[in-house]
């Protein structure tokens, strides 16, 4: 098959994913209860018990607190891009067993099969409000969007295509961290996407990095902390060693709230707190305010 009738595939395979999810709500497959799927959720954070498909219809945010629930890669290009401009690059890569880890590739065809997905990240073109964009998502329901050799390989691959198209960057980012079962193949991918950001950045390119619910570890210590403009969701995890290692290493309680996005606002790790409401809104306009001209 060529590369066109690859990405329309792509694409159909894509739109289906958005209706599987619809569906089949994965927040109720993992609220452990035994409501029936797709009718019922329990907000974490109030425990209240809000119907799913109004949920979705509210962006994922929970109506009596505002908590916000993680997103999909899928769902979070649909709700931030005009409708029918994402154009996905970066097909095709297949994620390898270098360390051979017992259990790894049988592990990657379940999430496969359950994200419908090839790996958990997803990068592409895109316009916001008719702004045009290289968008890279993450996605937390494969393997914890952990970085592995394709994932970083991608998110590479997303500031390279940038530097071809003359254009900003927009990075989504949730994930565990590095991927354990790839070893330090999951580490060498910190310094190459750390290295592809550098290049982007000195043609002079925009780069916003978006911190999701949860972003820690290698990814935090890599390209998620090296936007031009820093971003981060309501109340979402963002650090790099969990909260327990910190105390044991330093024998010292942390401050309340700790590594929520609030206290790193503070700290001025990050740049503004945006409610999921307002992000379509905020991105398109940081983007048409960097502009380039040429
Ligand atoms: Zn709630």
């Amino acid at each position: 098959m060529n590369k066109i009738g690859q990405t329309i595939n792509h694409r159909k395979k894509l739109k289906q994913n958005i209706k599987l999810i619809h569906e089949e709500s994965l927040f109720v497959k993992n609220s452990g209860t035994d409501v029936p799927s797709g009718l019922y959720e329990k907000c974490p954070q109030c425990d209240k018990t809000i119907n799913t498909k109004l949920n979705i219809e509210n962006d994922y945010i929970c109506k009596h607190c505002g908590y916000h629930f993680r997103m999909r890669a899928i769902d979070r290009i649909n709700f931030i891009l005009d409708q029918d401009t994402f154009i996905e690059k970066g097909i095709g890569y297949i994620t390898l067993n270098p360390l051979f880890q017992n259990g790894y590739e049988e592990k990657i065809s379940e999430y496969k099969k359950l994200t419908n997905l090839d790996e958990a990240y997803v990068y592409g073109f895109g316009q916001i409000f008719g702004e045009p964009c290289v968008i890279g998502v993450m996605d937390s329901y494969f393997l914890m969007g952990s970085m592995g050799s394709v994932v970083g390989e991608k998110v590479a691959k997303t500031f390279e295509y940038a530097i071809y198209k003359k254009l900003p960057v927009i990075i989504f980012c949730a994930s565990g961290g590095a991927r354990m079962q790839e070893g330090i193949f999951s580490l060498m991918q910190m310094a190459k996407t750390s290295a592809a950001v550098a290049k982007h950045s000195s043609f002079g390119y925009l780069y916003i990095s978006v911190l999701t619910d949860p972003t820690t570890g290698g990814v935090t210590a890599s390209f998620a902390s090296l936007g031009d403009i820093t971003l981060a969701e309501p109340n979402a995890l963002i650090g790099f060693a969990g909260p327990r290692v910190i105390e044991q290493t330093i024998n010292q309680k942390l401050p309340e709230g700790f590594q929520r996005s609030e206290f790193l606002l503070k700290k001025g790790f990050v740049d503004q707190i945006v409610n999921r409401k307002d992000l379509k809104k905020t991105l398109a306009k940081l983007l048409s305010l960097h502009r380039r001209v040429n």
